[in-house]
């Protein structure tokens, strides 16, 4: 039985102000009513201390921390840079990779993200791995064929990899013309390359692993429509932009997975 992941993907919005309020609002809730899900957020990394410090407890371990990227690189002149033993300095558990503004604006290709993903899995860690067609792709019919040829990548490599559980990967369908637009891909459309996914999973994998792999949807999440897309079978919860800065959004989400 696959455990509901619900990731707040907070870009580089935040201040030390602005994240004190937050987790003040998040833990002013009843936590405990969401102790059957997974929960991660994702802030800047300059703010990660804080967020261990005065987000994370004993209390609520379904609760934890990530990334939004990681470098493929394990240390040297990289100037910018973030290796996974940094990382591994904090309390993370999750690495978000190839979103698709790092896609776009960092010029991040399938091979990348897929030595990301191998590097992530190497340490311990759960990549989240996001996958998503442009607008003109879906109206060209092309959905299928991006997310296969991503997805592809990204297991190709993680393949060869002694030793790291694959189980650990997180799977995120994003599509690109639903993120920050308030466009959202119906139950339905979302639904189906869901499907899609675990489909090549259980094909390149094994039953077994497509059925304990996650896969979350993204793209304009919000309290109204969360709750239909997390009902889907191959939804697994949802990877959050814009609605997880406002902490009492973020949690109506976080109940709709449960
Ligand atoms: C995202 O950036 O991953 C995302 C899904 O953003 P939004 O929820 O704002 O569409």
């Amino acid at each position: 039985m696959r455990r509901s992941l619900v990731v707040a993907n907070w870009k580089m919005h935040g201040s030390l102000n602005e994240n004190q309020n937050w987790i003040k609002n998040f833990k002013s809730a009843d936590l405990n009513k969401l102790a059957s899900i997974d929960i991660a957020i994702c802030p800047s990394y300059v703010y990660l201390a804080q967020m261990q410090q005065s987000l994370l407890d004993k209390i609520n371990p379904h609760l934890s921390l990530g990334t939004q990227d990681v470098s493929s690189n394990t240390n040297g002149a990289y100037t910018g840079q973030v290796s996974i033993s940094m990382i591994k300095d904090f309390s993370i558990n999750y690495v978000i990779l190839g979103h698709s503004e790092r896609r776009a604006l960092c010029f991040e290709d399938d091979e990348l993200v897929a030595n990301k993903a191998a590097v992530v899995l190497a340490a311990g860690l759960n990549p989240i791995v996001c996958l998503g067609e442009s607008l003109e792709e879906r109206e060209t019919n092309k959905t299928h064929q991006v997310i296969q040829r991503q997805l592809q990548a990204v297991l190709d490599v993680l393949k060869k990899t002694d030793g790291t559980s694959l189980t650990n990967l997180v799977i995120a369908y994003e599509p690109i013309w639903a993120i920050g637009t308030g466009l959202t891909a119906s139950a339905e459309q979302a639904q189906e390359v869901h499907g899609l996914i675990r489909a090549q999973l259980t094909t390149e994998l094994s039953a077994a692993a497509a059925q304990s792999i996650r896969i979350i949807y993204g793209g304009s999440v919000k309290p109204n429509n969360a709750h239909e897309l997390f009902n889907q079978s191959d939804i697994d919860g949802g990877l959050i932009g814009g609605a997880s800065l406002d902490a009492g959004l973020f949690l109506e989400i976080c109940m709709a997975a449960q």
